[in-house]
């Protein structure tokens, strides 16, 4: 910044000695200081203090205005002392006296080094803020983004007029991709997973990665609350064609929870939470999406909570298994138990199965969960069998487990650590867990079979297979489930379903036991029936090991 041509030459022919090619411009007015910081990105600035129409202080304070840190070194003639701080005080560098030139390469390269540094530092801090507010995997804000802009767009939307929603995903099964292809590869299918979403929406909304195979989405304003509808649509259509991981076409799915803004709740917290609970009952109904409605707050948040402390439980012995006789009708005597799960909570007593097995199935604790129970069950059933009683156990397994491919191989260890042989040990399937998957779990039920483990199917007539296509299976046994036994003598139609499913298994070969027997009445029916085995209240209820072995000594069933 230079009026005089002369002194230009004289700052020029010092740099070019000190080593240094300059590209340059000369500038002394505003608009010429500006055109030049606009064209391109300057590594250094001179300026002269007071030119007749501009002056270097008004050149310093436009380049700083504009965010730019380039070094500025006043070079002039008039400068005094005072004036030199003032210059300081503004943003300068350094000040050289034109008559003595000698301090400028020193000057020059030590501003140019510290430059260089400060950019550095400043890289380093976008790049920790960055890693603050984004995700490493797939370069997506992360959870921390996502909770500032949230309540922004919540002040924006202040009136309501055009709600604002917040979309969270979560991949099914993404954890069998890891555990198959590899992280690295399962960070591949997250990051393309993360530019389809993006790729799905408009640049105002934001695409979060909340962390594992968690993706959240941020409509800051909609037209209506209708329209969030047709954003699903997108992100499910994104989704839809398989990802191609490694020459490895993979399909994802997800399972979509919404809330919307001011509708579901007030603030950002309630709205993550709604969404969540709707996320939840999304992947637990199966329908993949479900827009959070205040019904769905009975599966939620007490019971999320709850699963954040069964895990905890499963490791510190909450558990205990119950244990319910089952009656050959043709000798009345007992041959073999149920074992059925129950969590002993701290402060809440005695948890039934049915508020807990749901949902650890959807959390995936339903694995250490079954696992803990057939450890216990086969310790159990050994130690019965070195005091002489030939008892058999049946577990009761989840349709996931059934989908474990490590499940042979998990139950050999057990089986060898209890010392028992695997004719002691049944377990009960529903149709719908082999239904999910059909032929995935033939395949392991065959392995299993041939490990010497049989199989009943439980709550058998409120499913949808029949019982051909069971025959096909490895199967030997079915439960007629207690709805249509329980008021069997009441109910026609219940006898009749009883009746005729007997008479059809036993045609097919499979044995068949009816449960929620509760009264004399209907034992001595399913006998005249020919049904095989019986198990239900009337009998006994589930007892604990203990109190089961009392009851034996002095049963008439025993
Ligand atoms: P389920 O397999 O059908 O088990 C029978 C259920 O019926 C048990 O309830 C039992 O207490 C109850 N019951 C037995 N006799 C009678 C009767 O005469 N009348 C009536 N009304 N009910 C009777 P529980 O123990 O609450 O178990 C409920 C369900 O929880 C079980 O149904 C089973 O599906 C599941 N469950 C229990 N333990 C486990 C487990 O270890 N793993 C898995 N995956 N599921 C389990
Ligand atoms: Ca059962
Ligand atoms: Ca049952």
């Amino acid at each position: 910044v230079e009026d005089s041509l002369e002194d230009t030459e004289l700052l020029l022919r010092e740099l070019r000695r000190g080593g240094y090619d300059p590209q340059y411009e000369r500038a002394d007015t505003a608009e010429a200081v500006s055109a030049a910081i606009g064209r391109q990105s300057w590594d250094i600035v001179f300026g002269d203090f007071s030119m007749p129409h501009f002056s270097g202080t008004a050149a310093l304070k436009l380049i700083r205005e504009a965010g730019l840190d380039i070094p500025f070194i006043f070079v002039s003639g008039t400068i005094g002392e005072d004036t030199a701080v003032a210059a300081m005080k503004a943003g300068a560098q350094d000040y050289i006296m034109k008559g003595n030139l000698k301090r400028l390469i020193p000057a020059v390269q030590r501003e140019l080094r510290e430059a260089k540094l400060r950019q550095e530092r400043k890289q380093a801090e976008e790049m920790i803020e960055h890693m603050a507010y984004y995700s490493p995997v797939t370069g997506l804000a992360n959870r921390n983004r996502l909770m500032d802009r949230l309540p922004e767009a919540i002040r924006a939307n202040e009136g309501g007029e055009h709600p604002a929603a917040l979309i969270l995903m979560d991949l099914d099964h993404f954890k069998e991709v890891n555990d198959t292809l590899g992280h690295r590869l399962g960070d591949r299918l997250l990051y393309e997973v993360g530019q389809k979403l993006k790729n799905a929406l408009y640049d105002t909304d934001l695409v979060a990665h909340l962390g594992g195979d968690e993706f959240a989405v941020l409509l800051p304003r909609l037209a209506h609350a209708g329209d969030i509808e047709i954003t699903i649509r997108k992100l499910q259509e994104a989704l839809r064609s398989p990802f191609l991981i490694s020459g490895i076409p993979i399909i994802v799915e997800a399972s979509i929870g919404v809330a919307l803004y001011p509708t579901h709740g007030p603030d950002a917290e309630t709205l993550f939470q709604k969404a969540d609970i709707a996320m939840y009952v999304a992947k637990r109904s199966g329908l993949g999406y479900a827009l959070y409605a205040p019904e769905q707050d009975r599966h939620s948040p007490q019971k999320l909570a709850l699963m954040a402390e069964l895990r905890q439980a499963i490791e510190q012995g909450e558990l205990i298994l119950h244990y319910q006789p089952t009656v050959r009708l043709k000798t009345r005597r007992v041959n073999g138990v149920e074992a059925l799960v129950r969590w002993n909570h701290r402060q809440r007593g005695m948890i039934p199965p049915d508020q807990f097995i749901g949902p650890a199935e959807q959390t995936g604790l339903i694995q250490p969960l079954t696992h803990w129970v057939l450890r216990t069950a086969m310790q159990q059933c050994s130690g019965w069998r070195k005091a002489g009683l030939g008892i058999t156990v049946a577990v009761n397994l989840s349709p996931r487990n059934l989908l474990d491919p490590r499940l042979p191989e998990t139950l050999e260890e057990l089986l060898h650590s209890a010392g028992i042989t695997p004719d002691l040990i049944r377990f009960e399937i529903t149709e719908s867990a082999i239904m999910t998957e059909p032929d995935r779990t033939q395949e392991i039920l065959v392995k299993l079979r041939e490990m010497g483990i049989r199989f009943s199917i439980d709550d058998f007539g409120v499913g949808y297979s029949s019982l051909n296509y069971l025959r096909k299976l490895p199967v030997d046994r079915i439960k007629v489930d207690r709805s249509f036994v329980t008021h069997m003598t009441q109910n026609e139609g219940d006898e009749k379903i009883v009746r005729s499913t007997t008479d059809l298994a036993h045609n097919l070969g499979l044995e068949v036991v009816a449960e929620g027997v509760e009264t004399q009445p209907i034992l001595d029916r399913l006998e005249s029936m020919g049904c095989d085995e019986a198990q239900g209240y009337y009998i006994s209820k589930p007892l604990p090991a203990d109190d089961l072995i009392r009851w034996l000594r002095g049963s008439p069933w025993a």
